[in-house]
């Protein structure tokens, strides 16, 4: 059955001009996009965004990076989304993530890594609440 995951292609990407070699990535690998918008976040979105890091001792620095610059957030859906795009994405740490990967491609460090993806069906809901009005998801 169709499911719907929330993903981000984060400030670094962005700024080094990625978002549509990753938008292709995640085309081919079968997504459909339901939802997109770029913007920039405040530190305090982000906070709230990442509130289950918050005891995490790089909280302080992953939410200044993801408000350092604009974003392209991504509503996504087709069968198996959120672990199919986990795996599309390859492991947080770019030195860890398979050859072909979007993080192994574009990511510069174990924060700076390029995109986000939900991790959980629980998670998904929430972020894509967080970030989209449901007539955004129409
Ligand atoms: P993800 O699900 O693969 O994005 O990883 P997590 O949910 O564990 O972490 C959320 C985000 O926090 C990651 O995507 C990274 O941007 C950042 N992050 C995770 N672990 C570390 C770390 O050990 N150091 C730093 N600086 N950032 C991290």
């Amino acid at each position: 059955m169709a499911q719907r995951t929330l993903s981000i292609v984060k400030p670094d990407a962005v700024r080094k001009g990625f978002t549509g070699a990753i938008l292709a990535e995640i085309d081919r690998g079968g997504f459909g996009i339901v939802a997109i918008k770029k913007l920039s976040i405040s530190k305090e979105q982000a906070e709230g965004f990442y509130a289950v890091h918050k005891e995490r001792p790089f909280f302080d620095g992953l939410t200044t990076f993801m408000s350092s610059g604009p974003l392209v957030l991504l509503v996504l859906e087709k069968d198996n989304a959120i672990a199919d795009l986990r795996k599309l994405m390859g492991a947080t740490n770019p030195a860890n993530a398979e050859e072909g990967t979007i993080r192994k491609r574009f990511a510069g460090s174990i924060q700076e890594n390029a995109v986000h993806g939900s991790d959980a069906e629980d998670t998904a809901a929430f972020e894509i609440g967080y970030w989209f009005a449901g007539y955004e998801l129409i």
